[in-house]
């Protein structure tokens, strides 16, 4: 394979890539300051990387994750990695959602409100846990790739890329053949990446535009706490767990995932990172492709530690701001509803705002606390979205490491014209 990366971190021309993405963010904070809404004049750049980025996703999930499962020809292997990706990833999503319910509990933001629910509104249009499993099965493979429904998509090319490893020598062609088309799918992120700077300068600029400081005054203290917690729970996954845990450098960690947290934090999609968040575990981390190919596309979809945060913290403020008193079997109600609703939740824009829902609802907490909080949920997005995809990097290279598939050299950025680990 001649995927050769000059330097694992730093792309051609000298300034780092995520150097260039942050000084883009910067960039377009200040632009939205200064020229308020007009800055909207310049988001279809921003569309622009979004739909590059989107345009990756299904072809890149489907491939990598049938290459990743023929690269995997041990199946109690492939068992293995899957088995402790869901239970890293769910333990982690509980831990988030204890971060964002012991932040509610002790700052209170909702207290000096006092609203008063009209009514205690139905459900809306969440999924409910069974019609998640049910739904895995896709009738129709095609109509899953087409419509982009990547739970679907994962459970088919999970079953095709056993299926080609039960074949053996007859299947070869088809395997070389998804081999080829993932590698090009990798080059592309590659380039799509390149132009990940202005993407990111002109989303900022128009967010920052949008959301001026009169909007966000009033819910300052949500906004601040939401903050805080994601920021605890990043500094939990990388000190405690690759810290402490995997015995890595979590400032290493750190540095090497922060293209696609930026990535992250302006599309507000976890699945709409994944090409980045693939590029930063196998060219900057040093996670095998086969490890990453097949546990990122899971964690994109089933992991949503920042999500669950969130919903800890929004759950106690409508509560709080309703003068609704919750009790410990409503508490654990709440962190078991968002763990498992996490799992069936698209890495996409706004989805947490519809998992809300299902969690207030399961309390009897009323829905109409969404309405206050929607207005600003895109900031609250950016957030959750990068301590998702915070999350899935770092089970991916714990799991790496535990498989003894992690290139140690790339990772502490000693032999930066390795090849990238198949
Ligand atoms: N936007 C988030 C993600 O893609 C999901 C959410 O809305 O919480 O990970």
């Amino acid at each position: 394979m001649e995927n050769k990366i000059k330097d694992g971190v730093s792309s051609a021309k000298g300034m780092p890539l995520w150097f260039k993405i942050l000084i883009g963010m910067v960039a377009g904070v200040i632009v939205g300051a200064v020229f308020g809404e007009s800055s909207e004049l310049i988001k279809p750049i921003g569309t622009l990387f979004i739909s590059a980025i989107k345009m990756l996703i299904v072809p890149l999930i489907f491939c990598s994750l049938v290459v990743g499962v023929t690269s995997m020809k041990d199946t109690t292997k492939m068992g293995r990695i899957g088995l402790k990706s869901i239970v890293f990833y769910l333990t982690t999503t509980a831990v988030a959602i204890s971060i964002g319910l012991g932040l509610g509990i002790f700052f209170e933001p909702g207290a000096a409100l006092n609203m008063v629910a009209s009514t205690t509104n139905e459900v809306k249009a969440s999924p409910s846990l069974v019609d998640t499993l049910v739904g895995l099965i896709p009738k129709n493979p095609i109509g899953a790739l087409a419509a982009g429904n990547i739970l679907q998509i994962i459970v088919f090319a999970l079953g095709l890329g056993i299926a080609l490893n039960l074949v053996g020598e007859k299947s070869e062609p088809v395997v070389k053949f998804f081999e080829g088309l993932a590698e090009a799918m990798y080059k592309m992120t590659e380039l799509v990446m390149k132009f990940a700077p202005y993407g990111v300068f002109a989303l900022m600029a128009w967010v920052s535009g949008k959301y001026g400081l009169e909007l966000l005054l009033p819910l300052i203290k949500v906004i601040g706490l939401v903050y805080l917690g994601c920021i605890l729970h990043v500094l939990f996954l990388g000190g405690g767990l690759v810290g402490l845990f995997g015995k890595l450098n979590p400032k290493r960690f750190y540095k090497g995932i922060i293209e696609a947290q930026v990535i992250a934090f302006t599309t507000t999609s976890s699945s709409g990172t994944l090409p980045a968040s693939i590029k930063c575990a196998t060219e900057n981390l040093g996670v095998s492709r086969s490890i990453s190919s097949f546990v990122l596309p899971m964690g994109a979809t089933i992991n949503m530690d920042g999500t669950a945060l969130y919903q800890g913290v929004l759950a106690l403020f409508i509560a709080q701001a309703f003068g609704v008193d919750l009790s410990t079997a409503d508490y654990l109600t709440i962190i078991a509803t968002a763990t498992l609703a996490s799992i069936g939740t698209a890495g996409v824009p706004g989805a947490g705002l519809i998992m809300l829902s299902l969690v207030l609802s399961t309390v009897g907490l009323p829905l109409e606390g969404i309405a206050i909080v929607a207005g600003i949920d895109r900031i609250l997005d950016m957030a959750r979205t990068t301590v998702n995809v915070t999350g899935d990097l770092m089970v991916t290279l714990l799991i790496g490491k535990s498989e003894g598939e992690l290139d140690l050299e790339r990772f502490n950025n000693k032999q930066t014209n390795a090849p990238i680990n198949d």
